[in-house]
């Protein structure tokens, strides 16, 4: 079952247009349309799964095991990408983080928490889906939430939160955000990794571009639209970092969307120029990680 927004989720402004329609190309081929704010450019998937509808859309082994190292080139070059980014991901939040605890929203089956574990960090996690969650308590003893609004005391504080590429899925993305800023401690940071639809990997795979994640995201930021979001809490953005392996993983899986096979040539290729045409600020990197700090301290 689906819902119909009325409004804007960003700035409550009714008038909206069609901005493109797209496909769950992973499982189920169903289109889905995003539209775009007149009033303030946000892009959001309208109508959009409801909760409880859209548990549907993630039930597939693969969804879940982008982590599990199963066979296939794919998830092969995803596993090689994964040991990157989780030394990278940890040096980011030692960076803008001293602190010694973190919240990880979306945490999946726990790789990342595991590694801050080892260096010393006091973790917590959040994931709703079950067997990942198992499998984080499980294999590392994580403490994992099944839900953020729930299950996170208002009270705790933390150093660091982090939503790696999770935000865009987050339904109540208003009460999420003002619970998030209150479990910041002073100089806490918050971060954000999100695709960017204005990156020229996006404007050029259109409606075949695959970090649309149809309907999975519900939520398509670009610089402008994740900063205006985080005002409206009281959040300020203190730097932007590019994901750059990010922008020849998506073009790759664009280009399988669009020809039906993957073409590791092209993908390579519109990867170079997505990463090269980033260095303007108007357009953005395919991927980007935001850190952002409250202002309230
Ligand atoms: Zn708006």
């Amino acid at each position: 079952m689906n819902e119909k927004l009325t409004a804007c989720p960003l700035c409550n402004s009714q008038d909206h247009k069609l901005y493109l329609t797209g496909e769950d190309y992973f499982l189920t081929n169903e289109r889905f349309d995003i539209v775009e704010c007149l009033s303030c450019g946000f892009r959001f998937t309208n109508p959009r799964p409801t909760v409880a509808s859209a548990e549907k859309y993630y039930q597939t082994k693969e969804y879940i095991s982008h982590d599990s190292g199963e066979g296939g080139i794919m998830p092969a070059l995803y596993g090689i990408a994964r040991h990157f980014t989780l030394r990278i991901k940890f040096k980011i939040v030692r960076r803008y983080s001293p602190g010694g605890s973190i919240l990880d929203i979306g945490c999946g089956t726990g790789e990342f928490l595991h590694y801050c574990q080892q260096k010393g960090l006091v973790c917590e996690g959040v994931e709703p889906a079950g067997k990942a969650r198992e499998f984080a308590e499980k294999k590392y003893g994580l403490d994992v939430k099944t839900d953020f609004l729930t299950g996170i005391m208002p009270t705790k504080r933390f150093d660091c939160i982090t939503l790696w590429h999770v935000l865009e899925h987050i339904h109540k993305l208003d009460e999420t955000l003002k619970k998030i800023n209150g479990l910041l401690n002073r100089d806490g940071v918050l971060i954000v990794a999100l695709p960017n639809c204005n990156s020229h990997d996006a404007i050029y795979y259109r409606k075949f571009w695959a970090a649309y994640d149809l309907p999975r995201h519900i939520f398509h930021f670009t610089r402008d639209t994740l900063n205006a979001l985080a005002n409206k809490y009281d959040l300020s953005c203190i730097e932007i970092l590019p994901q750059k392996l990010d922008a020849y993983y998506i073009s790759l899986l664009s280009e399988k969307y669009k020809r039906n096979s993957p073409d590791y040539f092209r993908a390579f290729v519109r990867g170079l120029q997505s990463n090269s045409k980033a260095r303007n600020p108007q357009i953005g990197h395919s991927s980007e990680i935001y850190i952002l700090k409250s202002k309230i301290s």
